[in-house]
């Protein structure tokens, strides 16, 4: 198949004007100018999308679908933890029933907002046999072991049971406030020999600092009333808590948040800027009123910076584009084209999939999307401006919403 529009832009070089894709099964063959790709393969169906322009698909390196059916029901709180416990209140009402139709709605509703791509952590890893997602997929299953830390290494092993049938996966413990060291160990073992990838929130709150470093604080009042042992308090920032307790300095995370970050946080983070993630979500940022994300230094500290959607208990929608706009009111001096790459090939790298996933070129999977273009700006100007649902999109080959062309699932290593 040949997909003709008239412009590409593949993220892998300058956009291509009356550009074409040649596609066999999943897979991008060739990537052009109409016409030299329609003569190197004469004969194949032309699939012309007109006046769109044509990206790769988004990839949403944070969500929580789990929490889809929560848009709108928790306001603002004064303080971190309040929104924990009003969360928690929600919870305990949802069946699982009630989870299942929140990831389904969720996934559809990414699927519209031009995701193809998403990491999703689920509290209910044995739901997951119950979904058929409707884009690709990681499932993260997101572990706490703050009332029950004995229970760690049996929480892993199990979560890794039940995910390892999924063709994508991993392991998401909470956060240094509710997930302990040794279950972050576990993790770490699992990531080990299941050779799978690890995300974890990270610095997110300032009363997460105040926990850790002050001993005080909303946090640490609500965490100590349930129980948690609170002797690890008082001493260390959470980044330096979190680097204190890992025993493999080069696995790779996908940090989540990472708004707190003092001076010497930087100097520890500054070794795992090469193997690691982070993932900035800024409309739930914005909900939390949190403490301004350090892009520029973190950026310039060498990680990898992703843009997502946290969950719908902090933000409205699972629209990508918007977070890029987001993002770009908080600093507008970062060029669109960089905005966008932090929607497509920095979360790529993230999940590991730099080769296949995040651009258009040869040997990529053809996740796709197009949509409209009708202002003469700067095209990416125009795509982090665009605000409404794609209508087109294509994954792995198979254009959404037309019946499977393939009967063997779609050919994907983990790595
Ligand atoms: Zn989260």
């Amino acid at each position: 198949m040949i997909l003709r529009a008239r412009v590409l832009v593949t993220m892998d070089g300058p956009p291509i004007e009356n550009g074409a894709v040649a596609i066999l099964e999943d897979r991008i063959v060739n990537v052009g100018k109409f016409p030299e790709i329609a003569n190197s393969h004469s004969g194949e169906d032309i699939v012309n999308l007109g006046d769109q322009v044509v990206l790769p698909g988004l990839i949403n390196s944070h969500c929580h679908l789990d929490y889809t059916c929560l848009r709108g029901a928790i306001p603002r709180q004064n303080s971190f933890a309040d929104w924990i416990g009003v969360i928690n209140a929600a919870k305990a009402r949802l069946t699982a029933d009630d989870y299942c139709e929140s990831i389904n709605e969720g996934f559809l509703e990414a699927q519209r907002f031009g995701t193809t791509t998403i990491a999703n952590l689920t509290a209910f890893p044995e739901l997951i046999s119950r979904i058929a997602p409707p884009i690709r997929t990681w499932w993260f299953a997101e572990l706490i072991d703050v009332r029950n830390p004995e229970r760690a290494r049996e929480m892993a092993v199990r979560a890794a049971d039940q995910l390892k049938r999924q063709e994508r996966w991993g392991l998401a413990p909470h956060a240094p406030f509710t997930a302990s060291p040794n279950l972050y160990r576990c993790c770490e073992q699992v990531a080990e020999t299941e050779n799978i990838l690890l995300t974890t929130h990270l610095g997110e709150s300032r009363e997460e600092m105040q926990m850790f470093r002050d001993a005080n604080g909303a946090l640490y009042n609500f965490l100590k009333e349930i129980g948690r042992d609170m002797s690890d308090c008082g001493t260390k920032t959470p980044v330096e808590h979190f680097f204190a307790g890992l025993v493999d300095a080069n696995r790779p995370y996908l940090f989540v948040h990472l708004n707190e970050v003092s001076e010497g946080d930087l100097g520890l983070l500054q070794q795992f800027a090469r193997s690691s993630s982070i993932v900035h979500c800024p409309r739930s940022h914005e909900y939390f009123q949190h403490s301004a994300f350090r892009f520029e230094t973190l950026r310039n500290a060498g990680f990898n910076i992703c843009l997502a959607t946290d969950s719908l208990a902090s933000n409205h929608d699972l629209s990508l584009f918007a977070e890029m706009r987001a993002f770009q009111e908080n600093f507008p001096s970062v060029p669109p084209v960089e905005i966008l790459k932090m929607a497509t090939t920095n979360p790529a790298r993230a999940l590991q999939q730099e080769r296949a996933l995040g651009k258009i070129g040869p040997g990529f999977v053809a996740d796709l999307i197009a949509f409209p273009i009708e202002k003469p700006r700067s095209i990416f100007e125009e795509i982090v401006a665009f605000d409404r649902p794609v209508r087109w999109a294509m994954l792995g080959g198979r254009i959404l919403g037309e019946p499977a062309k393939f009967s063997k699932p779609l050919s994907f290593s983990q790595n």
